[in-house]
């Protein structure tokens, strides 16, 4: 039975008669699981057999949730790991090698575009940032030794709708796979692999939880990318990392998401605790009535601050003044999320001010939390960054970023109305 998005929320991944008839997904806070015997143990060592074998590797609760998000997006196999930050990590870590390159957006999250600008070139890995307003960018930054593009669907903070199936056609002709993070969208509002996606990233730390409790991240192989196409000989030569599997005979769709798993997971580390994976599954399950509400919110909002005098533009892919709204009409037919930058006429010091004398919204460092927040990234979550390279991720001094909760919108209005009489 094919089910959607808000039914498998709930339940996908999950089947009570192996977890005792738990209604709830239990939390297995185990770090590693009996053998059979020592034939089972070489079968699960091997791949033959599947089963558990340690949670660096593998855990019921975790692959509850790795099941469950799978469904979300139509991917074909999942991997949670500690952070959003880690998904993308250990992506890029089992893709790629010294001297391959990264063709990438460049209107990334900060702690993306400083992985990928400052962190991989330690060890060989380069990537060139294009604008991806044209996608003919992605095309033409293709070097020989290009590996994988990577965008965000929904760029933070710039919220560019990007056009995925633009690019994902220029990925297709380079013979490399698509990265898609989809935090900001969340599987609700936006699928991806419907338009080309071959991996899709989500930091579990925002929308998908929702709370704001927990760090997560997931890689989402959508199994349609074919390895053996020669730009990936570590996937069609036997791997002296895995007693000579040969990733793609052997896995064939799955053979990305396995080897993150048993090369990945286990070189890196980056698996997530069964605790907070439980956390995470609490918040999935109401993620599209959320998304919903955080859509509706922000819209409204949006076109409150765009009346207001102090502010000089307001940017939201929903509003019709948007120079995304035909992209966004596409990919966002339900919501366009939660988040919306304004710029304060007075610049830099009152669009700091603002951030500060809220009241119901936080002055913080996060996103996709159920309660509202607000920060001025020029002086804080983009401070590590020159004016250039804040330019091109799309913060400018002026700007302050709001992720719109799900409280009373009135009373958003209101904080906000008291704050900008402040400056
Ligand atoms: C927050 C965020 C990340 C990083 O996720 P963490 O869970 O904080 O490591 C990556 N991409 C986007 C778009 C984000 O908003």
């Amino acid at each position: 039975m094919s089910l959607k998005l808000a039914t498998n929320a709930l339940h996908a991944g999950h089947d009570v008669k192996k977890t005792q008839g738990t209604r709830a997904v239990p939390i297995y806070q185990s770090t590693s699981y009996v053998f059979d015997d020592s034939e089972q143990a070489a079968n699960l060592f091997a791949l033959t057999e599947a089963g558990y074998i340690y949670t660096r590797l593998n855990n019921p609760t975790n692959d509850v949730l790795e099941q469950r998000l799978a469904a979300l997006e139509g991917g074909v196999a999942a991997v949670a790991t500690a952070s959003g930050t880690a998904a993308i990590a250990t992506t890029l870590m089992t893709l790629l090698k010294a001297g391959d390159h990264i063709v990438a957006s460049n209107s990334l999250y900060g702690g993306t575009y400083n992985m990928l600008s400052n962190t991989l070139p330690r060890f060989g890995i380069t990537t060139t940032f294009v604008d991806p307003d044209d996608v003919d960018n992605f095309a033409k930054a293709v070097q020989p030794n290009t590996r994988v593009f990577f965008a965000e669907s929904l760029g933070n903070p710039k919220l560019d709708v990007i056009d995925l199936e633009g690019i994902s056609v220029h990925a297709k002709a380079a013979k490399v796979p698509f990265i898609v993070d989809n935090t900001i969208a969340t599987p609700a509002l936006l699928n991806p692999i419907k338009y080309g996606a071959n991996i899709v990233i989500h930091s579990l730390t925002k929308y998908i939880t929702g709370n704001g409790t927990t760090l997560g991240g997931i890689i989402i192989d959508a199994g349609t990318f074919d390895y053996s196409n020669g730009n990936f000989p570590e996937f069609t030569e036997p791997s002296p990392s895995y007693h000579g599997l040969k990733y793609h005979d052997a896995l064939g769709p799955i053979a990305f998401i396995a080897r993150v798993r048993v090369e990945g997971l286990r070189d890196l580390g980056s698996a997530p605790s069964p605790l907070n994976s439980f956390q995470v599954i609490q918040g999935l399950e109401t993620l599209e009535v959320r998304m919903k509400k955080h859509s509706e919110n922000a819209l409204e909002l949006a076109e409150w601050l765009a009346s207001r005098d102090e502010v000089s533009w307001v940017n939201y892919p929903g509003l019709s003044s948007s120079k995304y709204t035909d992209l966004a009409q596409k990919y966002l037919p339900n919501g366009k999320s939660g988040i919306v930058t304004f710029g304060l006429k007075k610049g830099f010091e009152a669009a700091k001010k603002v951030a500060e004398n809220t009241k119901i919204f936080a002055l913080l460092a996060n996103i996709g939390d159920t309660k509202s927040l607000i920060i001025h990234p020029s002086s804080t979550t983009h401070s590590q960054l020159n004016e250039k390279e804040q330019t091109s991720t799309g913060v400018s001094p002026e700007l302050v970023r709001i992720s719109v909760g799900i409280e009373n919108i009135d009373d958003l209005k209101e904080d906000l109305n008291q704050a900008l009489k402040a400056i």
